[in-house]
């Protein structure tokens, strides 16, 4: 009987599975999962491809990556993780460049044999030249540009990419891929985005800075088979939380990782999101492009990526002569399937009204990336349900017991 969870959780992603473990596991507490899709895992989820039997991730390539100590050790605790690095590549004008930008990119790029030391002068001498240029009647680009490296500190994405790798670069890998990720004018995007990829001025091609990295063995669905394994969590897939919301116990602890807007019923209004699609080809090939992700961020090419999943698991002896992959299209999102925050400031606003009115509510806890409404990647979003567990729902019960 739903009505007898005192600890209810809405969404079997990474938030709402990670609290639900802890309260099973620590507190020795029945919950209830009510999840709207058919299967566990939120956008992680991974599956078999039954005709390749290759595992791959229906919601776009995931990465396991963090300098978090304590969430690194806490999902090790469920599962193991493959070795995996991720390693990206980048194919501009039919040429393939190693991604994001490290040394070998920019060799590659301008045709040089920089040394480490030698990138700093070399990139303020294209900065100058490209100064230049514009002063001399502007190339490419009608618009005025945001200026590098001249006055204070980046305010946007556009600046930001500019000051650290001038014009040509930004133009050929991130400009054209960003318009096509985001659908809006770089310059309308926080530097934060930006930051979000490594800039090396050594051959080191690592897509992350974190200390440990890979992708579970079993796939990520079993980390979650894992983490909800508890007899005492009951999951009810299928379900969708607002058609049931009136059957739960009144005073049960809450906790809600879908969109926030959703949540109050958008009395606001409504935040909006990109989401992405993916278009599947079975390949009558081994390998199709020899790496698990390859970028495009070319104007004239309409999807973002190509991923190949069989790369994410080198362990893996994959015997068969085909191969799955995923072109990425990224989009609006229509309210069904939100992926990535859009950190605009009409967005900021309406997401201020709605955390004014989630802090006054008792009891309840709405998180995650669609209920923070932040673009965290998944050890982001373990560390935030450990420590709403830690900070909100642990305390409340060892002071009822005391009680
Ligand atoms: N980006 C880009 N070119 C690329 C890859 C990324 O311009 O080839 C930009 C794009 O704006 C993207 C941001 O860098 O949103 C962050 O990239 P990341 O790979 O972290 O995005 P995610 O994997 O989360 O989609």
């Amino acid at each position: 009987d739903i009505s007898e969870y005192s600890y209810v959780v809405v969404g079997s992603g990474l938030l709402g599975a990670v609290i639900a473990e802890r309260i099973a596991n620590q507190l020795d507490q029945p919950v209830l999962v009510i999840e709207k899709r058919d299967h566990i895992g939120g956008n992680c989820y991974s599956a078999t491809d039954p005709t390749t039997g290759i595992e791959y991730h229906k919601y776009g390539t995931h990465i396991f990556h963090t300098s978090n100590e304590k969430v690194w050790n806490y999902v090790r605790r469920f599962i193991t993780f493959n070795t995996y690095q991720h390693r990206v590549l980048s194919c501009y004008k039919n040429r393939l460049y190693p991604f994001p930008i490290n040394l070998a990119t920019i060799n590659q790029f301008y045709n040089r044999n920089l040394k480490p030391y030698e990138v700093e002068d070399f990139m303020a001498s294209l900065r100058q030249s490209q100064l230049g240029q514009r002063a001399d009647g502007g190339r490419r680009d009608a618009q005025p540009a945001a200026g590098p490296p001249t006055a204070g500190a980046p305010t946007n994405f556009e600046e930001q990419a500019m000051s650290l790798l001038g014009r040509d670069l930004y133009e050929a890998f991130f400009k054209y891929y960003t318009i096509k990720q985001w659908q809006v004018d770089p310059r309308h995007l926080p530097p934060a985005i930006f930051n979000r990829l490594p800039f090396r001025t050594n051959y080191d091609d690592n897509y992350f800075f974190d200390r440990w990295q890979g992708i579970p063995e079993k796939g990520y669905t079993h980390l979650f088979e894992r983490l909800l394994a508890n007899r005492k969590i009951k999951v009810l897939l299928d379900t969708d939380f607002f058609e049931i919301r009136h059957l739960l116990k009144k005073d049960a602890c809450l906790v809600y990782s879908g969109a926030i807007d959703r949540f109050f019923d958008y009395k606001h209004g409504k935040l909006s999101w990109r989401t992405l699609r993916f278009e599947q080809e079975i390949i009558d090939k081994a390998d199709y492009q020899g790496n698990s992700v390859i970028n495009f961020p070319e104007a004239e090419i309409p999807y973002t990526r190509i991923h190949e999943p069989r790369h994410l698991h080198p362990e893996k002896e994959y015997t068969g002569n085909k191969t799955i992959i995923f072109r990425e299209y990224s989009l609006a999102d229509q309210g069904d399937n939100p992926y990535y925050p859009i950190a605009s400031e009409d967005n900021q606003r309406l997401l201020s009204l709605y955390r004014k009115e989630a802090a006054q509510l008792k009891n309840v806890f709405i998180s995650g990336r669609l209920g923070d409404y932040k673009y965290y990647d998944m050890h982001q979003t373990i560390d935030r349900a450990l420590e709403i567990f830690e900070t909100c729902i642990l305390p409340q019960t060892s002071t009822i017991h005391v009680v």
